[in-house]
Formats: structure tokens, C-alpha cells, sequence
């Protein structure tokens, strides 16, 4: 399928200015970048890709990292220009660029529309100085608001990203620092809970005990206010940490959930590509520096294609579809497996998952309610073993 959005395209730009402490992307912090090699990269990269890939339909193209607004706005230029000669854009094709909002990035926004971005995501992460300087933030509450002003006047479409679940942040707070969000958002926001991932500064900080963060009870009512407020101002849970406007959804990632088909170029970025019938799994090499020499020796940085079974396609189509609100289709999973819903699950366990509320199924698919994509891995465990 690429079904109804197209095909994507991700561009990976792995450095960052400093590492989050809660982060666990694949990001990076170089003194020196070498703009012009990464850029013959990327673009070589992409003509290799392009060689096996004709005629296909772009529907959205992504930048994300890392922090690709540190990247010159003239190597975003260069990239979507080449794109453009592979698979012709059309006025529809999304074009998203993930920033930061500090000012010198909000600074390369006007250049960056030029370039042809037409939608910003923004890592706001909070409104609150306290809270931005404990997520190690390099922005202000000042700057975030001004960046988003900015976005707002320079892109026809902006979403920004919050974090909550945060130590200390109690209802009351969290309902006026989303108020505050709603009062400059447009028609997309990313809400994201706080998870403490291995590997991460927070990982160490937090197991030696430097900070806790609010129990299960807590962070249960932090989810159910996120849901209050934002459906009261009209911007719908679409999926897990996503809200919008109908019609406002962020096209690019309904490629994944959807389980369309996508290609990733730069360090560390996934595809997922169907070919002659056969889905693959394509992963890039992670390390920024053995990416780029692989690309220079050989065309491409990959690590691994891999022909992805029909069970795997099965597993991979219901972990990403059930985060969506309107989960799976009947006739999108038809489309990816070759066969039913039914033929493909266990009965029992598909029962059980709906009677205690959180799966539904009829003649539309296969969804998950709200109360099952709180706890998705936990159901998907159960709905797959
Ligand atoms: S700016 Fe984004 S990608 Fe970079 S370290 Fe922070 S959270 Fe990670």
C-alpha cells in the first residue's frame, strides 16, 4: 500500500547543539560539521534510493533528527530539489522540517519556507522556564512563544511538541500550561508523556534517585486532562500523543501508522518498501561517521533489507494501525496480509481484549478505544502472542 497519502520520504540530520538528558534519538553533538560532505551525501543517497523506486507518488517529505533546523536552509533546497527531479511534487506534497525554537533558528524560517517547508513541528517541550531548564532545553518560554509566532506567520501549517509528566507538575498546573499551549497553537499539537529510557542521562539521574516522577495515579489524571483540554478546543487524539483538527493530521506520520510505504535517507533512518510484492524492513547504518563513509564508498549507508514475512507484515501493520483512533481497516489489512482480520487472530484472546473495553471490532476494522491505547504495548502483548 501506499494507499491514500503516498509515498514518504524521511531525511535524517543527526546533530544537536547539546544532547537532552531524556533523549534517546539518534543525535549527536559534533564541534564541527562538514555541511557540504553531509549534504553530497544525503543526496547521493537519495539518487541511489531513487534507482529502484520510479514513479511513485510523493506525498510527504520529513526532516527530523537530531535538529535539522540547524541545517542551511540551502541544503534543504538542495534536497527537496532533487527529490523533485526524481518524483515530481506536486502543491499537496507536505514538506515538514522539525525545530527547535531558539532564536537563531527561528531566524532560518523565512529561508526555510522559501527552500519549499511547509509545515514546522517545533520541540517546545513546556511552557515553564523550570521545566525547560530541567528537560535541558536550550530555548526560553520567551523564545518558544516567539518562535511559534514566527512559525505561524511563515508556514501554512505548524504543529508544536510538549512534554508532561514532568516531577513535581500537578493537575491544576498542567490544565494552565495547556490553556496557555491551546492559546498559541493551530491545528496540530504532540503531547507526550516523560519515559525514562535506557541509555539516557535521565536514565542515570533518575535510578541514583536525583529526581522522581509523579506515580501511575497521577500521571493517569495528567493523560485524562490532556485528552479534556484538548478535545474541548477541538483538537482530537488522531492518535496515542497526537491531536488535531479533522483534516489537520500530520500526513507524514499517517504514513507510518498506515503502514504505507517509506523511504529513510541519513544515519540510522528506516524505510519500509514494497517491491515486486514483497515488503522490506530497511535500516540504515547509525553512526553518523560510518554512515557518511559508507555512502561515499558505496552509494547508500545501508545496514539491512530484509524481506519482512506475512506475519511480521501482520504484527507491523496492527502496532502501528492501533495507535490511530481509527485503527484498521478491514480493507487496508486485506490489502497488507492477503487475508481477514479473523483468519489472523486468535478469536479468544481478540474476545477477551474487547470485553474488558479495550479493543473494538465490526465492520469498519479493528480499533483500539481510548482506554486500550493507554496501554497498547500490554494489549498488542496480549494480541499477538
Ligand atoms: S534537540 Fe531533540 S533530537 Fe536533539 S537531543 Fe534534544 S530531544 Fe534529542
Amino acid at each position: 500500500m501506499s494507499a491514500d497519502g503516498g509515498f514518504g520520504i524521511y531525511i535524517h540530520w543527526p546533530f544537536c547543539k547539546s544532547k537532552c538528558p531524556y533523549c534517546d534519538f539518534n543525535s549527536h553533538v559534533r564541534e564541527r560539521i562538514d555541511e557540504a560532505r553531509w549534504r553530497k551525501a544525503l543526496l547521493t543517497e537519495l539518487d541511489h534510493a531513487a534507482e529502484r523506486l520510479h514513479g511513485r507518488r510523493v506525498g510527504s517529505i520529513f526532516f527530523g533528527g537530531g535538529t535539522p533546523s540547524l541545517m542551511e536552509p540551502a541544503t534543504v533546497a538542495a534536497l527537496l530539489e532533487r527529490v523533485n527531479a526524481h518524483w515530481p511534487l506536486d502543491q499537496d506534497t507536505e514538506i515538514t522540517l522539525e525545530a527547535n525554537p531558539t532564536s537563531v533558528e527561528a531566524e532560518r524560517f523565512r529561508d526555510l519556507r522559501a527552500a519549499g517547508v511547509n509545515r514546522v513541528s517545533l520541540g517546545v517541550q513546556a511552557l515553564d522556564d523550570a521545566a525547560l531548564r530541567f528537560l535541558g532545553r536550550g530555548h526560553s518560554t520567551a523564545e518558544a512563544r516567539a518562535a511559534v509566532a514566527l512559525a505561524a506567520r511563515h508556514f501554512p501549517r505548524f504543529s508544536f511538541d510538549l512534554i508532561y509528566a514532568r516531577p513535581g507538575q500537578t493537575v491544576p498546573s498542567w490544565r494552565a500550561e495547556l490553556r496557555a499551549a491551546l492559546a498559541m497553537a493551530g491545528e496540530h499539537l504532540s503531547v507526550y508523556q516523560l519515559t525514562i529510557e535506557p541509555g539516557t542521562a535521565f536514565f542515570t539521574t533518575h535510578a541514583r534517585g536525583d529526581f522522581v516522577l509523579p506515580d501511575d495515579e497521577v500521571q493517569g489524571a495528567l493523560y485524562e486532562a490532556t485528552q479534556e483540554e484538548l478535545e474541548a478546543a477541538s483538537l482530537l487524539a488522531y492518535e496515542i500523543s497526537n491531536h488535531a483538527r479533522p483534516g489537520a493530521e500530520c500526513r507524514h506520520n499517517l504514513i507510518y501508522w498506515r503502514y504505507g510505504d517509506y523511504l529513510g535517507i541519513g544515519p540510522g533512518a528506516h524505510g519500509r518498501v514494497t517491491l515486486g510484492g514483497e515488503k522490506y524492513a530497511l535500516r540504515n547504518l547509525r553512526a553518523p561517521e560510518t554512515w557518511l563513509q559508507a555512502v561515499e564508498s558505496k552509494g547508500d549507508g545501508r545496514e539491512e533489507a530484509a524481506a519482512l514475512t506475512a506475519s511480521e507484515r501482520r504484527d507491523e501493520l496492527l502496532m502501528m494501525g492501533l495507535r490511530l483512533g481509527e485503527g484498521v481497516t478491514r480493507e487496508r489489512f486485506r490489502t497488507e496480509t492477503g487475508g481477514t482480520i479473523e483468519a489472523a487472530l486468535d478469536p479468544t484472546r481478540l474476545r477477551a481484549l474487547c470485553d474488558a473495553g479495550f479493543l473494538l471490532f465490526d465492520d469498519a476494522g479493528l480499533r483500539a478505544t481510548a482506554a486500550g491505547r493507554q496501554r497498547l504495548n500490554a494489549v498488542l502483548t496480549q494480541l499477538l502472542a
